[in-house]
């Protein structure tokens, strides 16, 4: 099985986004009224939670946050429950988690390996799409403000000539698991700028405009590493909604052993064997984030051949 096959962190979310319902806003009314209706609280980027986890309102509690909330979007259908997020942001934090009943606001990416895959997955999903109402309350084009629409998946410039349609926007950025030529195996990991003494990853960076993902990966490795690589091979895709990213993962293989760093996004790049990076496991350093795609290219490297 491929990595695009297996879920990663933040996939495999288990609700019908139900795409056509938002073009109904009496219909999307109607399910926010709806008493199995289930509202999920954020507040700032985070998840509002009790002792069991991410709070889900019911239609009784969500009536009252609704007086609160800047947002309300539409996230989909599970089965016959429509599930929707409320952004609480406008509160302190305090008045937030008592307003939904909650202890306090934590981070998705905290909770993670606590969480059933699923529920991570729909909570990254909710806090992505109500940051991205936060920035967007303003039209880029004629600076009029904008409101919501389409179930919460789009907002509109109110601004009466303009009227312009925004959509939330993903940038993507490239992850690369550069091999080097030759044999015995060797992966290249990088030191980034910030990063602790002896904390190495994969290498990535963002996708330019006028780029595909394949331009992007030769540029960053030759860019940050000064790698040139070939057989840029596709390995499977994250959602990072943290606030905007899809990481796409690749492998590639470097035409040289020559490894020549940038200095500023990266402090130093190494080649390791697969013996050296068996060694770092045991001796209990991480491979990557360990809820990111980079784990997985590595894992999935550590487990092949040479
Ligand atoms: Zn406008």
């Amino acid at each position: 099985m491929d990595t695009a096959e297996r879920v990663l962190a933040y996939g495999g979310g288990w609700l019908d986004r139900a795409g056509p319902l938002r073009t109904d806003p009496a219909r999307v009314e109607a399910l926010l009224a709806e008493p199995t209706t289930v509202v999920l609280p954020m507040w700032r980027d985070r998840c509002l939670v009790d002792g069991d986890g991410p709070v889900r309102l019911s239609a009784d509690r969500a009536s009252l946050v609704r007086s609160a909330a800047g947002e309300i979007v539409f996230l989909g259908l599970d089965g016959d429950v429509a599930v929707f997020a409320a952004d609480l942001s406008a509160l302190p934090e305090r008045s937030a988690a008592e307003m939904a009943g909650a202890a306090r606001a934590v981070d998705v990416r905290a909770l993670v390996g606590r969480l059933e895959p699923g529920d991570a997955a729909v909570q990254a999903y909710a806090r992505g799409l109500l940051h991205w109402h936060r920035q967007q309350r303003f039209c880029g084009t004629c600076g009029a403000s904008t409101v919501a629409g389409g179930g919460g998946h789009l907002r509109t410039c109110t601004g009466g000539e303009c009227g312009r349609l925004l959509f939330p926007r993903i940038e993507p950025a490239i992850i690369v698991l550069v091999e080097a030529p030759g044999s015995p195996g060797r992966c290249l990991l990088a030191r980034h700028a910030g990063a602790p003494e002896d904390a190495f990853s994969t290498l990535a960076g963002f996708v330019e405009v006028g780029e595909s993902l394949e331009d992007a990966v030769r540029r960053e490795m030759a860019e940050e590493a000064g790698v040139t690589v070939t057989d840029v091979t596709y390995q499977g895709s994250q959602a990072w909604p943290f606030p905007a990213g899809l990481m796409v993962g690749f492998r590639a293989t470097a035409t040289s052993d020559e490894v020549r760093v940038d200095g500023e996004e990266l402090l130093e790049a190494r080649w390791f064997t697969r013996a050296e990076l068996r060694e770092r496991v045991t001796s209990g350093r991480s491979l990557g984030r360990v809820d990111a795609i980079d784990h997985r290219l590595l894992e999935d490297w550590l487990a092949g051949m040479s």
